[in-house]
Parts: C-alpha cells; sequence; structure tokens
C-alpha cells in the first residue's frame, strides 16, 4: 500500500478507537501529538523499505534506508510483524520518555497508542496486498486475506486508489456521520 493510504488507514482506525471508547480527559497539545505519531506509525513499517517517503525526503534517505533495509531483512520482514511492533513500540515509548520533559502538557500513554493503533493499522492493510505480512516471525510464513494470492491488492493500482482509498475516506465519513453527538462533542471540547 502506499504511503497515502497507509495514513488514510492509520487516522480512520484512531478515529474508530476515539469514537468509540471511553476517552481520559486530554490537552489539545496530546490530541496533536497523538495524531501526528497516528500518522507516523501507520507508515513506520515502511523504514525497511529503502524507496519508503521517509529516506526519500532525507538528503542521504537513499544510502540509509538501503543500510536500514539490509538490518531489518529487506522489505516486508521483521517491521511487518508482532515482534516488529513489540520492538517499535519499545522503542517510541523510549523517545516519549526522553522527550516528556520538553512537553509536559502531553500525556505520552495517549501518544503511544495513536502511534501503536497506526502500526497495527499498517499491518492489517498489508495483509491484503498479494505480498502478504509474516505476522508471526520467525515464523516464515506470509498470511494474506483472501488467502488466494491474485484476488489481493496489487500496492499502488487501479484497486489500491480507486478502491481503498475512498472506501477509507467513505467508511470513516460513514462512521463519523453513525457517532455523530461524540464527534461535536469531542470538536465543542477541543476546538469550540
Ligand atoms: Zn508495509
Amino acid at each position: 500500500m502506499t504511503g497515502r493510504t497507509h495514513d488514510m488507514a492509520a487516522i480512520t482506525a484512531l478515529g474508530v478507537v476515539a469514537l468509540t471508547q471511553p476517552l481520559r480527559p486530554m490537552t489539545l497539545a496530546t490530541v496533536l501529538v497523538a495524531v501526528f505519531a497516528n500518522l507516523m506509525g501507520g507508515i513506520a513499517p515502511d523504514i525497511d523499505e529503502p524507496t519508503a517517503p521517509l529516506w526519500r525526503n532525507l538528503p542521504i534517505g537513499g544510502v540509509v534506508g538501503r543500510i536500514v533495509d539490509r538490518l531489518l531483512g529487506g522489505h516486508r520482514f521483521i517491521t511487518h510483524s508482532l515482534v516488529g511492533v513489540a520492538l517499535l513500540g519499545w522503542l517510541v515509548w523510549w523517545l516519549l520518555s526522553v522527550l516528556q520533559p520538553i512537553m509536559p502538557r502531553v500525556d505520552i500513554h495517549v501518544v503511544w497508542w495513536a502511534f501503536i493503533i497506526g502500526v497495527g493499522s499498517h499491518l492489517v492493510m498489508d495483509t491484503f496486498t498479494k505480498e502478504g505480512v509474516p505476522w508471526l516471525l520467525p515464523i516464515p510464513f506470509k498470511f494474506g486475506l483472501p488467502p488466494l494470492r491474485f484476488l489481493r491488492i496489487t500496492t499502488g493500482k487501479a484497486v489500491e486508489n480507486l478502491v481503498v482509498l475512498p472506501g477509507l475516506l467513505g467508511f470513516a465519513g460513514w462512521f463519523c456521520y453513525l457517532h455523530y453527538d461524540r464527534v461535536l462533542l469531542l470538536l465543542r471540547h477541543y476546538i469550540v
């Protein structure tokens, strides 16, 4: 899947959780940092890809990307597994703990969960693509839905751009409509 689809999936997953789960009171700063962390989580597993947006946008990103790619075992390997989710989660928790003193009004538990929701949505979305996802590494088997490979999606092709992305947008809109009262409540709380 492309970065755009992953970001849409991440924010949709975060929205579903925010609209259906009991939320603790949080500052606007927490909400903003959490949304950013969620979008980062949505594309984080693709750091194992030398052409990932993160590497493309850095001056020596191409070289660093290729080194990281080797270290992580190539595309769709460790960062696309539950072990990888645990490692990324640990790394981001450590980073947030270091950053906490300079952002005292930010609830890093909320930010961490938003990041993990983003990562989880990435693996779920990639499961629908032809390559599949090695969820249970070190068991070297790539899972995919539907199980028949030819029925799955090819990254960046028409089905993703014309069906999956608009489908996610439609779903997000429909879900907000279903939970309209809660949407208003959140908007009133944080914006108005
Ligand atoms: Zn991926």
